[in-house]
């Protein structure tokens, strides 16, 4: 058995009963990363002496859990093997945001995220590669390298968390940390046949993670297969008092609100000899009740637009059928801004990163300018950010500074603001008639590496259905749902504010329903 291939449920099964170690399990993984990631290039950094101590003792605490009898309540993850974005600060773990500013950054510290994770018992594999700063859709503004798509390594793996969906689409990590401020974690997953969460803002503390425009940062799961994400997701989620934004709200059960609710539909399976292309679904075995019953699915026009690749389209339209066949009502819905959440987010993304990226000055942490080291001190500055900052990244800084300006602020920056609550606006309208929204996550699948990069324009647009669940605050997720041109296909749900948990049944419903998330790359 290949063990680098378990979802982190199937893996704590095997721990669970003492059949696998959680050496075991992670020097599988070590392996595999040592056997692709030269190819995929997903990590930064890798930990493997760090992560094999884990293991070990991880292991012990499974012996003593098992010697008490109380398998039943380890801690979630114990022993589980994961990845995170290098956004996310990492005690003693360089996180560098795929900056060269950071390059030499060692967290003193932990995110919140990564306590919890600890708590939980995960195991860090490594760091993941990324867009600079989370900008980007592609990973190809990395500072570092370019990962690549464990689907065709010619092409991107989607960004900016492209590191970590690559991670997990190639089975070097059972899971992974991505963060999502226009579609960083739902694009990259749709583009690599994983889930992405990208939860409400407010419900995942941002405390130690990296910012790129705080009103929009979030951390999110991406992993194999829907139950993983709920399980990952409620391990992070939850108020954090060290981080004013974070909402202290309780965090439900996702996990019992899948496996517990009786949400066993029917299987349908993809038709035969249907590989690589998007086919007709067809229902096995027997029709055991309906499990979306009762909910009302909401279907954008707005998110059908010209442009988008046919192949992506047909997946999509496809996946709304599964949704009927499942019991759910189709509604079709309006969400009439949507045109100009583009627009929008490309006005304060800049603006709220100028501010944020002013603390790289090369005075207090972080890369300093060697041959400018002494200089006074705007000279220190300046050469330093010239030099540790890349192309998108100055681009953004200029922009916002600009849209943030005395005699343009009115004009630009709370223009934007006022059009961000017409786009919010329009979610609650739509979710007074229907539950959850669905839509593709991407107008195309992954591109050629290359193909974008000289065209900012054109980089923006792939992030164009992502980025108005993020500027609304509400919770979204992609799952895989077909292949177009033998690549795959996302499929988005998204949900009311702190409604994770209907989002998540509809996934989990229709993942149940089709195999599409079963499949993996050959590499
Ligand atoms: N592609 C978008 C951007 O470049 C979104 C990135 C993200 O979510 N971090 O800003």
């Amino acid at each position: 058995m290949d063990l680098y291939r378990l979802t982190i449920h199937e893996a704590r099964a095997l721990l669970e009963k003492g059949e696998i170690s959680s050496v075991e399990l992670t020097r599988a993984v070590l392996d595999r990363i040592s056997a692709v990631d030269e190819r995929v290039q997903a990590y930064l950094t890798v930990v493997a002496d760090r992560a094999l101590a884990q293991a070990k003792a991880a292991d012990a605490q499974w012996v003593e859990y098992r010697r008490a009898g109380k398998g039943g309540v380890t801690p979630p993850l114990l022993g589980i093997p994961m990845a995170i974005k290098d956004e996310i600060c990492t005690l003693g773990v360089r996180s560098t945001a795929g900056s060269k500013i950071l390059n030499n950054f060692v967290p003193p510290y932990n995110a919140t995220v990564m306590e919890k994770l600890n708590a939980a018992g995960a195991i860090l594999l490594g760091k993941t590669n990324q867009d600079e700063f989370a900008m980007g859709s592609s990973t190809e503004n990395s500072r570092y390298f370019t990962t690549r798509n464990p689907w065709d390594l010619t092409r991107v793996p989607g960004g900016s968390s492209g590191g970590s969906a690559a991670a997990v689409a190639a089975d070097e990590a059972l899971f992974a940390l991505g963060t999502d401020t226009g579609g960083s974690v739902r694009q990259p997953a749709g583009l690599t046949n994983t889930v992405g969460v990208r939860p409400s803002y407010g419900r995942v503390s941002r405390y130690g993670v990296i910012a790129f425009a705080s009103s929009l940062d979030q951390v999110g799961p991406i992993t194999k297969d829907v139950r993983d994400a709920a399980l990952v997701l409620r391990t992070i989620a939850g108020h954090d008092p060290r981080e004013a934004t974070s909402v202290a709200q309780p965090v439900p059960d996702y996990v019992a609100a899948l496996v517990g609710a009786g949400l066993v539909p029917a299987r349908l399976v993809p038709a035969q000899g249907d590989h690589g292309t998007q086919g007709d679904h067809k229902i096995q075995g027997d029709h055991k009740g309906s499990p979306l019953r009762g909910v009302r699915v909401g279907v954008p026009r707005e998110y059908f637009i010209e442009g988008m690749q046919k192949g992506v389209e047909d997946a999509v339209r496809a996946a709304v059928r599964v949704l009927e066949s499942l019991g759910a009502t189709t509604i079709e819905v309006n969400l009439p801004h949507t045109d100009y959440a583009l627009p929008t987010y490309y006005l304060l993304a800049p603006a709220e990163a100028s501010a944020n990226l002013a603390r790289y000055d090369g005075v207090k942490y972080g890369y300093r300018a060697p041959e400018h080291a002494n200089a006074e001190m705007w000279t220190v500055m300046k050469e330093t950010r010239g030099e540790g900052f890349g192309a998108e990244v100055k681009r953004r800084i200029m922009l916002g500074t600009y849209a943030l300006s005395a005699g343009y602020y009115d004009a630009y920056y709370l223009k934007a603001q006022k059009v961000r609550t017409l786009i919010k606006q329009d979610f609650d309208k739509a979710f007074e008639t229907v539950d959850v929204i669905v839509g593709p996550t991407s107008p195309s699948v992954a591109f050629k590496i290359g193909e974008k990069v000289d065209d900012p324009l054109q980089m923006y647009l792939a992030d164009v259905f992502t980025l108005a669940q993020s500027l609304a605050g509400i919770p979204a997720v992609s799952i895989p749902c077909g292949f177009a041109d033998g690549l795959p296909v996302g499929l988005q749900v998204m949900a009311r504010a702190f409604d994770e948990t209907r989002m998540l049944q509809v996934a989990y419903a229709y993942e149940q329903a089709t195999e599409w998330h079963a499949r993996r790359p050959v590499l």
